[in-house]
C-alpha cells in the first residue's frame, strides 16, 4: 500500500475512534447515566467532537489528499482504497468550509434551544420557543452561506443527510406521493369497512413482550455476542463498531407499539452489522445516507413485520404469550389491526399510509422558512392549516402540532425528508429482494429471514459509504428512486385491509 495512504488511514482511524467514543457517551446518557451525571456530559461530548474536528480538518489531511491524487487514479474506482480517498476528500472539503466558531455557535444555540423547546412544549407555547428557533435558523443560514450554493439553499441542508439528492428531486417525488395519498386516505375514511383495533390495547406485561421480541429479533439477525438491547425514553439504534450494535426500546404495558419500534431499530442495527468489518475505523463504515438507513428500518418494521405472512407465522406464538389479551384465530384480525389507517396528530405514532403526509408538511414548511417565504410568527398557523388540508385533523395545541418534534430545536433542518425517502426506497428494495428470492413470502411465513438478511448484506449493507447514496440504491434496485412501487404497495394494502377498490396507477 502507498505510504501516504497508510498515513491517511492511521489519521482517519483516530478520528473515527473519537467519534465512536462520543457515541458511547451518547448511548450511556440515554440508557444508563444517573441524573446527576447530566451536567458533565455535554462538556465531555463537546471536547471529543472538537478534537475529532481538529484532527480531521488538519492541513496534514488536506496535504495527503492532494499528494494521493496520482495514486488514486491508478486504483480501481470500486476498491476500498479508492473509495476511502474519494469519500474522505468530499467530507474534508465540506468540513473545512465551516469555521469552527460557527460550528460551536450552532452547537451552543442548539443546546439552549432544546431546553427551551422542552419547556415550550410542556406549556404548549410556541412563542417561548420562537426566539431560539429564530437564532437556530439564522445560524443555519450562515452555514448555508459557507457553501456558496449555486442552486437552492435547501440543497445544502439536504446534502448533509442525503448526499447528492436535490430539493427539486425530492419535491417532484413528494408531489406524486401527496397526489395519491390524499385521496387514498379519504377513500379509507369514507368507504372502508371498519377495522377493529381494540385488541391492540390490553394487558401486555412488558417482560413478556420482551420475551416475544427477543425470539423474533434473533431470527432477524440479533445475536447476544454482538448486540445489546436496553430501555430508553426514545428508541434509537447506534453502534461502536460493526461488531457492537446497541438498540434501545420503549415499551408500554397496555399496548404493543414497542414491538414495532424494536423491529424498526433492529433494521437500523442490521445495516450497521452488515457493513464490511474491513471498513471499521474508516469513514466508510456504516450506512451511506439517512434515507437508505430508514429504508432498512422500515423494511423490517413494515414490509416484514406488518405483513400477513409474518402474522400467520407469529400470531399463534404471540397469543400463547398473551392468552388473555388475544383471541383465537389465524392472525388475520391482528394483521388488519396493525395496518389500520387513521389520520392523527403525531408523526411518530402515524400509520404507514398517513405517515408520508406528516413528512411532506415538514419538508414544505422547512423550505419556506429557509427561503424566507414564511415568517416564524406565522409557522403555527401554517402548520395547523396544512394538517387540516392534508389529513383533515384539527390541531388543538402547539404541543400536538408545531412543537412535537425535537429536530428544529437541535438546529436540524433538511433531515425530515429522509424519513419518507426511506419508506419509498424500502418498497423498491423489497421488490428487488423478491426478484432475487422468489419464495420470499413463503420464507417469511416460515419465520426464516436468513436469505433476506444475507441478500441485503451482500447487495447493500457491506458497501457502507463506499459509493454515493444514488449509486448504492441503483446497485440494489437496478435504477433510480421511484415512488411508484411504494404508492402501489400502500394502495394494495388499503384495498386488502379495508376492502377498497382503489384504482392503481396515475
Ligand atoms: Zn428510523
Amino acid at each position: 500500500m502507498d505510504r501516504r495512504l497508510q498515513e491517511l488511514r492511521e489519521k482517519l482511524a483516530e478520528v473515527e475512534d473519537l467519534g465512536r467514543a462520543a457515541r458511547v457517551l451518547g448511548w450511556d446518557q440515554q440508557t444508563m447515566m444517573p441524573p446527576t451525571g447530566a451536567p458533565a456530559r455535554p462538556q465531555q461530548l463537546a471536547a471529543l467532537e472538537r478534537l475529532a474536528h481538529e484532527l480531521f480538518t488538519a492541513p496534514a489531511i488536506g496535504r495527503l489528499l492532494e499528494e494521493l491524487r496520482p495514486y488514486e487514479e491508478s486504483l480501481d474506482p470500486e476498491s476500498i482504497d479508492a473509495s476511502l480517498v474519494r469519500v474522505t476528500r468530499r467530507d474534508y472539503e465540506k468540513a473545512v468550509r465551516v469555521p469552527p466558531e460557527l460550528s460551536a455557535d450552532i452547537a451552543r444555540s442548539a443546546s439552549l434551544a432544546q431546553q427551551a423547546w422542552v419547556e415550550a412544549r410542556s406549556a404548549s407555547d410556541f412563542e417561548r420557543f420562537r426566539p431560539l428557533l429564530e437564532r437556530n435558523l439564522e445560524l443555519k443560514s450562515r452555514y448555508v452561506d459557507c457553501f456558496e450554493p449555486a442552486g437552492e439553499r435547501y440543497d445544502v441542508l439536504l446534502d448533509d443527510f442525503e448526499h447528492g439528492t436535490t430539493t427539486g428531486e425530492v419535491r417532484e417525488i413528494f408531489a406524486r406521493v401527496k397526489e395519491r395519498l390524499v385521496p387514498l386516505i379519504a377513500a379509507v375514511g369514507e368507504a372502508g369497512r371498519p377495522v377493529d383495533t381494540s385488541l391492540l390495547q390490553g394487558a401486555y406485561p412488558i417482560d413478556r413482550q420482551l420475551e416475544f421480541e427477543r425470539s423474533v429479533l434473533a431470527r432477524f439477525g440479533y445475536t447476544d455476542e454482538s448486540w445489546r438491547m436496553d430501555p430508553s425514553a426514545h428508541p434509537f439504534a447506534t453502534n461502536f463498531s460493526s461488531r457492537d450494535i446497541r438498540l434501545t426500546t420503549r415499551h408500554f404495558d397496555d399496548n404493543l407499539s414497542g414491538m414495532f419500534a424494536s423491529m424498526h431499530e433492529c433494521g437500523h442495527g442490521l445495516y450497521e452489522y452488515g457493513s464490511a468489518p474491513e471498513l471499521d475505523r474508516t469513514p466508510l463504515a456504516g450506512g451511506v445516507s439517512l434515507g437508505l438507513h430508514e429504508s432498512q428500518s422500515r423494511l423490517w418494521e413494515n414490509l416484514v413485520g406488518r405483513s400477513r405472512q409474518f402474522w400467520r407465522r407469529f400470531y399463534p406464538e404471540l397469543r400463547s404469550i398473551f392468552p388473555d389479551a388475544l383471541r383465537a384465530g389465524d392472525g388475520e384480525e391482528f394483521y388488519r389491526a396493525v395496518n389500520s389507517v387513521k389520520p392523527s396528530l403525531i408523526r411518530v405514532e402515524a400509520d404507514e399510509v398517513t405517515y408520508g403526509l406528516h413528512v411532506i408538511l415538514r419538508f414544505e414548511l422547512e423550505q419556506e422558512l429557509v427561503d424566507g417565504r414564511l415568517e416564524l410568527a406565522a409557522l403555527p398557523d401554517a402548520w395547523n392549516e396544512r394538517m387540516f388540508e392534508y389529513l383533515g385533523v384539527e390541531v388543538p395545541t402547539d404541543a400536538d402540532g408545531v412543537l412535537q418534534d425535537i429536530h428544529w430545536s437541535g438546529g436540524i433542518f433538511g433531515y425530515f425528508p429522509t424519513y419518507l425517502l426511506g419508506s419509498v426506497m424500502s418498497v423498491q428494495i423489497w421488490e428487488a429482494a423478491g426478484r432475487a428470492i422468489p419464495d420470499l413470502d413463503e420464507r417469511v411465513e416460515a419465520g426464516e429471514f436468513d436469505a433476506l438478511r444475507e441478500w441485503l448484506r451482500e447487495t447493500l449493507h457491506r458497501h457502507g459509504r463506499m459509493f454515493t447514496p444514488k449509486e448504492t440504491l441503483a446497485r440494489v434496485v437496478g435504477g433510480p428512486l421511484d415512488p411508484e412501487p411504494y404508492l402501489a404497495y400502500l394502495e394494495r394494502k388499503a384495498e386488502d385491509v379495508y376492502g377498497l377498490a382503489v384504482p392503481v396507477g396515475g
